[in-house]
């Protein structure tokens, strides 16, 4: 079912006196099953949307909306589809108990691939998602690979009904969909020869495959150990030498490096990370692949937005990860406000120290961790590690650690947003 969540005040959807609660079932006679259909099926200028209201009437509104014009409804979320597979690293099994509810779903869900950039292993699709990728031409998508070998991928994925995922992307690809893709490399599975023949598999798709990224597996302390282990420093060189020598060939004869490795496959096998310009435009920023000197470059960017912090002092609070990595960023902001930066790096009590990344620091860390700091005018949180429901991965939430703290705290994804002029702390 497809519900109203929000409506803008003045838009369209104002004005035809929806509201809050309303049912969207079905555009020029279509059942709509979820947003991809309300936002694929509502893009023509002029379509008739059938609605129920929250007290039960039926309507049928004849729609025209100049092109560009949003249609200003906020949707309630979808329900997220479902993993099929059973990874012996995967994540939610890595969670300690009482961790927050969203963090134990297997979501394994096209539609926000395409959407949000989510990987996803399409080995969950039916006919019917199957269709609607081809229909919507959902492009590109984000897909985990992890192996092109189809029975090494089923072991790595815990699912002996896994499709071929090379037959599946290029019977996509013949549709016009691309992908972002990558591997998670778990030592002894799918590393050495078995990374290197997915790696060429892929890169043998062509401009079908936008970008690999290699990724090292990640654990915490309560993982599957007794199944799965971490790369050793020298296995993560291996596999960051891999990435390097497809990297260096797609440069040579694409005139981009096409695979990448993400800075902690980096951090792992003790190498300097590459330089900014060797991410192409950053394309998986996200998935942590050149995160860290996509911040610098932001920071260097953004310099002349940030307002006058001189004499004040600041504390910026980040996991392990990015302990090493810091302190020229530090030095760049430092230098571009006038405020003094410290850093307070925090271990990670909640997974366990071997989970490094600032995004699943739990609150009560941020909360030990300023407490009692009354010499800072201001706290710097990773907003990576806030939900958009205000709360860290242990329910632990950003208005507590707001209300505990002796100083303003600012969420911040890269300083520029936390320090801009219009800011004041
Ligand atoms: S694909 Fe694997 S890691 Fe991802 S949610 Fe499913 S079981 Fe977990």
């Amino acid at each position: 079912m497809l519900r109203v969540a929000a409506v803008q005040p003045s838009s369209l959807a104002a004005e035809l006196g929806i509201e809050p609660g309303t049912e969207l079932l079905a555009i020029n006679g279509r059942e709509l099953a979820d947003f991809l259909d309300f936002e694929f099926l509502s893009a023509d200028e002029a379509f008739l949307l059938h609605v129920r209201t929250p007290a039960g009437e039926e309507i049928e509104f004849d729609i025209e909306r100049p092109e560009g014009l949003p249609f200003g409804i906020t949707l309630e979320p979808p329900q997220i589809l479902r993993c099929a597979n059973r990874c012996d690293f995967c994540f939610v099994d890595g969670n300690p108990d009482g961790a927050r509810k969203a963090l134990f779903i297997r979501d394994d869900d096209y539609r926000l691939s395409f959407r949000h950039g989510n990987f996803a292993t399409l080995t969950n699709l039916r006919p019917r998602d199957v269709d609607r990728i081809i229909e919507y031409r959902l492009s590109p998508l984000y897909v985990s690979v992890h192996a092109t070998d189809p029975e090494i991928r089923r072991r790595l994925l815990r699912n002996p009904k896994a499709p071929a995922v090379l037959e599946q992307m290029a019977m996509f690809a013949e549709h016009g969909i691309r992908f972002h893709t990558q591997i998670v490399v778990v030592p002894g599975v799918n590393d050495g020869p078995v990374l290197e023949r997915s790696l060429a598999d892929l890169y043998a798709m062509g401009e079908r495959v936008l970008t690999a990224a290699v990724v090292p597996v990640a654990l915490t302390a309560h993982s599957k150990l007794d199944l799965v282990r971490a790369l050793t420093p020298a296995e993560a060189a291996a596999a960051v030498d891999e990435v390097e020598r497809w990297s260096s060939r797609a440069r040579r004869e694409r005139g981009e490096g096409w695979v990448y490795g993400s800075d902690e496959l980096y951090l792992d096998a003790g190498r300097p990370l590459p330089p900014a310009e060797a991410y192409d435009g950053f394309p998986q920023a996200e998935n942590g692949v050149g995160a860290v000197r996509y911040l610098q470059q932001l920071i260097a960017e953004g310099r002349r937005g940030l307002r006058d912090m001189a004499g004040r002092r600041a504390l910026v609070c980040t996991g392990t990860a990015m302990a090493r990595l810091m302190p020229p960023i530090l030095q760049a902001v430092s230098e571009a406000t006038g405020a003094v930066f410290d850093l307070a790096v925090l271990e990670n009590g909640y997974f366990g120290s071997s989970v490094t990344t600032a995004g699943l620091l739990p609150g009560r860390a941020f909360l030990d961790a300023l407490r009692g700091k009354s010499a800072y005018d201001l706290a710097l949180l990773p907003a990576e590690a806030v939900s958009d429901a205000g709360v860290f991965v242990d329910d632990v939430s950003l208005a507590e650690v707001e209300a505990e703290a002796p100083m303003p705290v600012l969420p911040s994804y890269h300083f520029t947003d936390a320090l801009g002029a219009e800011r004041a702390a």
